[in-house]
């Protein structure tokens, strides 16, 4: 990233994790190529994905010494947190997108892109066979296999459905370009039928009730962004639908925001309150009609349906066919995505990496060192630590794991402050480990997976880019610099998330967040860092001045509401 955007960088979304040789004698003859005099001089790499992870591998993977292809549906990066953006035209869709052909100009013009999906992995010929999705008219198949030496997956998750009757016909997502501008012309046709003379006023609210499913980060932005081109824009310039316009959230959780601090999840529900926008918490949408959405309340076990203009479902990402296919192949296939080792290799098969959405580092390791941790600390065997004991393990945690700090600081806060306290509240002198253990093993199911952001998928490519930029150096001396040679068991480190915080815009020029050390910041100085971070967290120049202008014109004139 530019340089101008390093004063931003504790703030931002993406870091680099530190790439070395460790302790190690390296596990190289299971996970390498032997040299076969065959093989073209360059290893052949063939990358699948052009999101987040895809770009970050491309942009440090040291080409010279790697034959790289790169194998993707669409031939643009597409800069996702600002998705929402769209669906509203605060920020046009060109201006978040990047020709991956720009990125490999960059590069020397070395790597090779093939605008295709990959429909098949056959892991034991280390082939890919790929379709064009490009216009079926063209002359021939479109279908081609490539041979790889290193296959690197990174083909994000596709939408869920959870088999939610009805939610494929009739609700939008947002997970593409494309969707944010469906999502942009279905918003603008609500308000032009319901101003329609032929409408009674029941089917005038019908049509302006705007039902978003799923409190996550991506829902609750979204409704914001609307709210505000409702209030900003659209009821200016169809006065008669001021009060008839709602917006509905539902959630199947307790709160909205559950995976922040729970100061953003109760700030961003006042919020929401203060400006009209219903939250429906405890409810878990069963069906979706063309007309009604039917949802059931849990505590009462009672369903309802509801009127609705327009329906968009966010409730996280569900496993393409692609990998679904491939994870039967390799003995995975009770799992949602690819497992990986802590050095993103896939599991039960050799060159194989994944990472990004696609995957989840397999970390019961975690919990069984946190036992060891523990247990080297119980030096008496009384199954209860000191509070400056205790507070001591924790760091040791920390320091080992800082990836854990997201739920030992924040969602779990108070688990670990309860396990302090007795049942007066007042302090203890002495904590009990197992219920410490039991108090993480609520985040226990979170742990197991990183959470599915751009954030980590960065992390991650650039951490395998550097891993495979040293390969050949680790290659030509295995065991690794002098001093850490031992009793290792890799030649690299393995990948460590930094979590550098995380935003939830919440309109009306405010926004909260959760920064690093458990500081939480919301309001309207919240979104001018917002704005300097995703301004700042652009790939390119090109697409930094397109946003910056988009956000300038909205100020002065508002927002587009032309459906083209
Ligand atoms: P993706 O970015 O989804 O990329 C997958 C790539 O694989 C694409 O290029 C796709 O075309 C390609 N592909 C798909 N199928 C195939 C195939 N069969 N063969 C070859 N290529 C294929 N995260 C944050 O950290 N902060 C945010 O503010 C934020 N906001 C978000 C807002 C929205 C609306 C959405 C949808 C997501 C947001 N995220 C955010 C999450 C973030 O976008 C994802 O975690 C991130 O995109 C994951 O990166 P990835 O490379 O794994 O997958």
């Amino acid at each position: 990233y530019p340089s101008c955007s390093k004063l931003l960088v504790l703030f931002t979304l993406s870091g680099g994790s530190l790439v070395a040789y460790s302790e190690s004698q390296s596990d190289i003859g299971t996970h390498s190529v032997e040299h076969n005099q065959k093989e073209p001089r360059k290893k052949r790499v063939v990358l699948l994905g052009t999101g987040w992870a895809g770009i970050s591998f491309l942009k440090d993977i040291d080409y010279s010494m790697y034959d790289v292809q790169v194998v993707s549906p669409r031939n643009y990066f597409a800069f996702t947190p600002l998705l929402p953006s769209v669906t509203c035209g605060t920020v046009e869709a060109r201006s978040i997108v990047e020709p991956i052909r720009n990125f490999i100009k960059k590069r020397g013009g070395e790597i090779r892109f093939w605008e295709a999906e990959c429909v098949k992995i056959d892991a034991a010929n280390r082939k890919v066979f790929c379709r064009s999705n490009i216009d079926n008219n063209l002359v021939g198949s479109g279908e081609f296999p490539l041979e790889y030496d290193y296959l690197v997956i990174a083909t994000g998750g596709q939408v869920n459905t959870f088999n939610t009757p009805g939610v494929m016909e009739h609700c939008h997502f947002l997970k593409e370009v494309e969707d944010a501008q469906k999502i942009r012309d279905s918003v603008i046709d609500c308000f032009e039928k319901a101003v329609l003379p032929s409408l009674s006023e029941e089917e005038r609210k019908t049509n302006l009730h705007f039902v978003i499913v799923g409190g996550g980060p991506t829902g609750v932005e979204f409704a914001a962004e609307l709210h505000d081109f409702v209030q900003e824009d659209l009821v200016k310039l169809y006065p008669m639908t001021q009060d008839i316009v709602k917006i509905t959230v539902i959630q199947s959780g307790d709160h909205i925001l559950n995976t922040f601090d729970e100061r953003i999840s109760s700030f961003a529900e006042q919020k929401f309150q203060r400006d009209g926008i219903e939250v429906q918490t405890g409810c878990r949408v069963v069906s979706v009609s063309d007309k009604e959405i039917t949802m059931k309340v849990k505590s009462k076990g009672e369903i309802c349906s509801v009127p609705y203009g327009m329906v968009v479902w966010s409730t996280g990402i569900g496993t393409r066919p692609v990998l679904r296919d491939f994870m039967d192949q390799i003995g995975q296939t009770k799992r949602r995505v690819l497992t990986t080792d802590e050095w993103l290799r896939v599991k039960g098969c050799e060159n194989v990496y994944a990472l990004g959405d696609c995957a989840t580092i397999d970390q019961r390791k975690i919990m069984e060192d946190i036992s060891t941790i523990f247990k080297a600390a119980d030096k008496d065997n009384s199954g209860t630590l000191t509070v400056k004991e205790f507070q001591d393990v924790i760091d040791d945690i920390l320091i080992r794991y800082p990836q854990l700090d997201l739920y030992l600081k924040s969602k779990h806060l108070r688990d670990v402050k309860d396990l302090l306290k007795d049942s007066q509240g007042n302090e203890r002198k002495e904590v009990d480990i197992e219920g410490f253990k039991l108090a993480l093993s609520h985040a226990d199911s979170q742990m197991k997976s990183l959470p599915a952001t751009a954030q980590v998928a960065a992390q991650q490519g650039t951490y395998l880019s550097k891993c495979f930029s040293r390969m050949e150096k680790c290659k030509n001396n295995p065991e690794g610099p002098l001093r850490f040679r031992g009793s290792g068991r890799h030649q690299f480190l393995p990948f460590r998330y930094k979590h550098f915080g995380q935003f939830a815009p919440l309109g009306g020029e405010q926004a909260a967040a959760e920064l690093p050390g458990d500081w939480v910041s919301t309001g309207h100085s919240t979104q001018w860092l917002w704005y300097s971070v995703y301004a700042s967290k652009q790939v390119s120049w090109r697409t930094r001045v397109l946003v910056i202008s988009d956000w300038t014109r909205r100020f002065i004139f508002g927002r587009d509401s032309s459906r083209i």
